[in-house]
């Protein structure tokens, strides 16, 4: 279990004092001006060799990332968003650095920016986080007082403005090209790629979008050294993670754990333990209601990490974990995420404006039982059509969660249809 010791979120419960005094005293804003005066290589090589990769599902390597900015402007500034439209269903761990330990955020802004060349960061908060809205801004309007950003920030000679910009509620706008016409005032629409946000993002200017976590842990990085980042969790894998455990755990909790922790050392150290026991897991949706569900006897050996979920064919996304027990009716959990994703389709392609909808009539008929059991196969056809077909990622979304349910529980699908058909045409 990781030690308090080695917890770079030291106030996730808001326990403590969440002001900049309490940061401090925790910590925080510790030699920032001396980070930024070992220059922009320096912090970019550290960030790679701490192998952190984005915690906002993707987890792509952020040094990597951060490598793809301009080093010389053409004239043009630079800019870093952070993406706090956290929406995803199941998904609550940046909430928690945000409404309990938002220096963590502010204070990696600084550092992530500078190391970008960018003088100004936007948040773009999710538009249901009011709370957290309200209490990232006091420590921003705590920072701009005290003088740890603004003009010369943390006296390190750099200037950087920072902004929090409250997005109107859709899901879409956690999409980073989306987000950023959002954040330009028109409708959150994805765009296409290329070009990609580093050569023209925001404003049609160098960009790199980054998720809340992977920001908040810059500085303790910075302080403490890639080598003891990369100590936690197995190799390609490394570092802390917040993880957001939901459903039927006994207690349901946001935890800060290594990568790499066992499922089950997880979910019996943080969550006390599956409700009804282990026997009665039936399936899990490891991250984030977007990646396939997998069984509960498939997930009990599972490694919590990148690659320890691939090899359970699914992924570990936002690090969510929904744990359903027997008494969850699966296919009606699919369909709910069926019905989340058909809402949420901006339109913009035929594939997913028709096919988010098509999905959903077809779940909502599977939930009755109310179909031919063709229609299974009809239906993991249209998900296979919608899949990497789309502008965005939001068609897959839609795609996975139903291929992980046929994939997994084909057999209660066709039982209930069995069922609703009655002993004659069961037969
Ligand atoms: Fe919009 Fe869906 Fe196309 Fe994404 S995949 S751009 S949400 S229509």
């Amino acid at each position: 279990m990781l030690a308090d010791k080695d917890r770079i979120f030291t106030n996730l419960y808001g326990m403590h004092d969440r002001t900049l005094k309490g940061a401090q005293a925790r910590g925080h804003w510790d030699g920032t001006a001396g980070i930024i005066k070992k220059g922009r290589a320096w912090i970019v090589d550290q960030m790679k060799a701490s192998g952190l990769r984005g915690r906002g599902g993707a987890g792509f390597p952020t040094g990597l990332k951060w490598s793809f900015m301009p080093k010389e402007s053409d004239g043009r500034p630079s800019y870093l968003v952070v993406n706090a439209d956290e929406s995803e269903p199941g998904t609550c761990k940046d909430r928690e650095i945000m409404r309990h330990d938002p220096h963590t955020l502010i204070e990696g802004c600084l550092i992530a920016s500078f190391a970008m060349n960018a003088n100004a960061c936007y948040i773009y908060i999710r538009g249901e986080y009011i709370r957290e809205k309200e209490a990232l801004q006091a420590a921003i309007d705590e920072c701009y007082d005290a003088g740890m950003v603004g003009k010369n920030a943390c006296k390190s000679g750099w200037d950087f403005d920072i902004y929090l910009h409250h997005g109107a509620g859709a899901y879409i706008c956690g999409e980073e090209t989306a987000l950023l016409e959002s954040l330009e005032g028109k409708k959150g629409m994805p765009r296409m790629k290329p070009p990609f946000p580093a050569g023209a993002g925001l404003y049609g200017c160098p960009t790199t979008v980054n998720n809340v976590e992977s920001i908040a842990t810059v500085p303790t990085i910075l302080r403490r050294g890639p080598d003891w980042f990369a100590g936690f969790g197995r190799p390609n894998n490394s570092g802390t993670k917040l993880y957001a455990i939901s459903g039927h755990v006994n207690n349901p909790c946001v935890v800060e754990e290594s990568m790499s922790i066992p499922f089950e050392e997880l979910i019996e150290k943080h969550c006390g333990g599956v409700r009804g026991g282990w026997d009665n897991l039936k399936a899990v949706i490891p991250g984030g209601s977007s990646v396939p569900m997998v069984r509960g006897e498939n997930m009990r050996d599972a490694i919590m990490d990148f690659d320890g979920l691939k090899e359970k064919g699914s992924s570990l996304g936002t690090a969510a974990v929904i744990v359903m027990d027997k008494n969850t009716d699966v296919i009606k959990a699919i369909w709910r995420l069926s019905k989340f994703y058909k809402h949420e389709s901006c339109g913009q392609c035929t594939p997913c404006r028709e096919g988010t909808g098509w999905m959903m009539r077809v779940m909502d008929r599977l939930v009755k039982g109310d179909a031919d059991v063709s229609e299974i196969d009809m239906l993991l056809d249209v998900t296979k059509q919608v899949e990497g077909h789309t502008i965005c990622a939001l068609g897959d979304a839609a795609a996975w969660p139903i291929q992980g349910l046929i994939k997994n529980f084909r057999g209660e699908i066709e039982d209930r249809i069995a069922h609703k058909r009655g002993p004659v045409a069961a037969e």
